[in-house]
């Protein structure tokens, strides 16, 4: 199968709109082909500063623009930061995500102080992921140089929707940081938000976007929305799973060999919409009690759905 990276708007909707069976076959064709069919990578995510971010981004509880009974918490310091990495390794994880709420990454001590937790983390043999916001071309190659492996940027949505779901920024700013990331030599993590009111249509532009990056994101995480009190999301519909399963599969079609990430509202999702997920071509998921500030099913429930369906924890970053 050929890696292509000039997917046409209609090509994807073909694909995003056939019938379910035929579109989860053709996902597992596609996944059998770059991936083992029973293994599912565990990675950990924690929130090393918490909340009072300035963007407004209507999804999220970290937002100072909303009341959400988030408390703001200063940056963690990197002993506490790598006491959690080398927990969530006992517990099969081989990825281990920091997310700081800022709107972009600033040189001085926090910047710092987040570059000795990359290092720590990287040296306990994990690949080690950062979500910071915005970065300049030298605070990328700082992060490579000190041994980062991957940079979370989502596109969150559609060019068409963003303008809907965050005032603060425009989706080039979410471009260029990408090309940032790439150009430093660290991989990219990107991907999007379901269930925010977007229709089909800004799922297949997300998916777009996402696709005609050249080379394609490592790791694309497919979010389903987690609604939070007090922000303007706060009272979003439920997302129909199969919405999620669609986008997940028509993903894994476009982007073959990347890993594909059932990330935030897994906890919301029956097992067998999770299963029907790995059938799609996920395979990767979160691990631990929380996702930044959500709620996330524990490793222990984790390790018994994949022991259930017969799967296990990938080993190797
Ligand atoms: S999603 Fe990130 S950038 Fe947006 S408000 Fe939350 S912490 Fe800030």
């Amino acid at each position: 199968m050929q890696i292509r990276h000039d997917w046409t708007r209609d090509e994807i909707r073909g694909i995003y709109h056939l019938p379910l069976p035929e579109l989860i076959f053709r996902a597992q064709v596609a996944h059998r082909e770059f991936h083992r069919p029973d293994e599912v990578q565990l990675c950990r995510l924690l929130s090393i500063k918490t909340g009072g971010c300035p963007e407004d981004c209507a999804y999220c509880s970290q937002s100072a623009h909303y009341k959400t009974g988030v408390a703001r918490q200063e940056l963690m310091n990197p002993t506490e930061v790598l006491d959690a990495a080398k927990r969530a390794k006992a517990e099969g994880a081989t990825r281990f995500c920091m997310g700081a709420a800022w709107r972009q990454v600033t040189d001085g001590k926090d910047f710092d102080r987040v570059l000795e937790m990359v290092r720590g983390v990287a040296a306990l043999d994990l690949e080690v992921c950062c979500t910071l916001g915005m970065l300049t071309e030298s605070q990328a190659q700082r992060l490579k140089d000190a041994g980062l492996s991957a940079y979370n940027h989502n596109l969150d949505t559609s060019p068409e929707f963003y303008g809907e779901i965050v005032s603060t920024r425009v989706y080039d700013d979410r471009l260029q940081t990408i090309a940032h990331v790439r150009k430093a030599g660290i991989t990219v993590c990107c991907g999007g938000i379901l269930g925010m009111g977007e229709t089909d249509e800004d799922r297949i532009s997300l998916l777009e976007q996402l696709a005609r990056l050249t080379p394609h994101p490592e790791s694309v995480p497919i979010n389903s929305l987690v609604p939070n009190e007090g922000t303007p999301l706060g009272g979003a519909e439920e997302l129909d799973p199969l919405v999620m399963v669609r986008t997940i599969a028509t993903a894994r079609i476009l982007m073959p060999a990347s890993r594909v990430r059932l990330a935030a509202g897994r906890r919301g999702l029956s097992q067998e919409a999770v299963t029907l997920c790995f059938l799609a071509g996920a395979n990767s998921i979160f691990t631990g009690e929380k996702l930044l500030t959500t709620p996330n099913p524990g490793a222990d429930a984790d390790h018994r759905l994949l022991e259930t369906l017969g799967m296990r924890a990938m080993q190797n970053a």
